[in-house]
């Protein structure tokens, strides 16, 4: 599909804003780590390729969540390490070898699995990251054992041992235990690992900011590198953060509507008196939820309500007073002396952030300065 060009509907986003946060968070955190940047869901709905070209020679390799998110990089230039962090499909192993891509083992059996779906090919050289599922309960291997039978396997068929990394479930929480917990059993599986490959790693955005020192070879930095604080405000940030991503759009209509009229399906919304009311070209096909009908958008600085159901293309909100066509109005950044947050909108819907801007869809036009 390709974005609306046409539409007023965009958003802005800023690249240098993205560098400040990484070269902040490489004055933060002290030692020399490598950062990759997490890039994946097309950067969390900030447009993965104009992203990775903009923190190129800032970061040192990029994670994304699937090959074909790792396909679209190369394809564009991009020849620093990938890792793509969720488990392939194992007969496409041989297309990771041929583009230079770092895979991940989620399980002993995937492993014998690419290896048996690929009998045919010569896979030596696969550079492989073990998953340790140190208690996020998704993909990884559980003990010791199956990380040395791993090893083995890559040994004897002449693959790279490239990594070995776990994920923390709540790196983002106040409460230390369960983080503890699984720092401890990461660190447990690492001591009775048979030998160390190239990079070890376990620091996400939250990690990074709050548990610095857990910092090994690598951060795979995502939410903050955006801008946005991986807590969702609920912990103070170690230093600012500077959002990246602005949702803009403008006034597509404006009308009087008479005292007692309704607006939307299902007739929700009654006007109490006279009002005017503007249109907005941006609906829930775009990842503005229906769940934000009641929530604001900004005009002039000031705060004007999302009336009655949001459609798939299109919302109404009330309006102060009579406003030209092509007026700008804010979703997501600053107007005047107001800002509206992604942390704002996520918790109008009762989620996080990172939501928020992954659902922003490939329709709306987006815009780099
Ligand atoms: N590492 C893994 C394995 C992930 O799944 C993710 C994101 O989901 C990240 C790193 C990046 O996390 P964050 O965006 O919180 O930095």
């Amino acid at each position: 599909m390709r974005s609306s060009i046409h539409r007023p509907t965009r958003i802005i986003v800023n690249l240098e804003s993205i560098r400040r946060n990484i070269r902040n968070l490489r004055d933060h955190v002290g030692s020399d780590p490598m950062v990759y940047a997490v890039v994946k869901a097309n950067s969390y709905g900030h447009g993965s390729v104009r992203v990775a070209h903009a923190v190129q020679g800032l970061v040192d390799g990029f994670c994304v969540s699937n090959l074909d998110e790792a396909l679209e990089l190369r394809e564009n230039n991009i020849f620093e390490n990938i890792l793509v962090l969720s488990g392939i499909s194992p007969r496409d192993a041989k297309l990771a070898l041929e583009e230079n891509i770092s895979l991940t083992i989620p399980s002993v059996e995937w492993l014998l699995q690419v290896i048996d779906e690929n009998r045919e090919e010569d896979l030596s050289g696969l550079k492989l990251h073990i998953k340790f599922d140190s208690g996020m309960g998704r993909i990884g291997v559980r003990c010791v054992e199956d990380i040395n039978e791993i090893i083995e396997i890559i040994d004897k068929y002449n693959f790279t041992f490239d990594g070995i990394f776990t994920h923390f479930a709540t790196a983002d929480e106040a409460s230390q235990t369960k983080f503890e917990q699984q720092e401890h059993a990461f660190k447990s599986a690492l001591a009775g690992m048979e030998r160390r490959p190239h990079f070890i790693h376990s620091t996400n955005s939250a990690a990074s900011l709050w548990h610095p020192d857990t910092i090994e070879d690598i951060i795979r930095f995502g939410d903050a590198m955006y801008g946005l604080n991986p807590s969702c405000g609920n912990i103070e940030l170690p230093f600012e953060l500077e959002p990246a991503l602005t949702l803009e759009s403008e006034l597509s209509h404006v009308k009087l509507l008479e005292e007692g009229e309704t607006v939307g399906y299902g007739a929700t919304y009654t006007t109490d008196s006279d009002i005017f009311v503007g249109t907005l070209p941006i609906g829930y096909a775009d990842g503005w939820t229906r769940n934000m009908q009641g929530f604001d958008v900004l005009i002039d600085g000031k705060r004007m309500p999302i009336i009655g159901r949001v459609s798939m293309d299109q919302i109404t909100i009330q309006l102060d007073q009579e406003y030209p066509l092509g007026t700008k109005v804010t979703l997501i950044g600053k107007n005047g002396n107001d800002v509206i947050t992604v942390d704002d909108v996520a918790n109008k819907r009762g989620t996080i952030n990172y939501e928020v801007v992954c659902l922003l869809s490939d329709r709306i036009y987006r815009t780099y300065i």
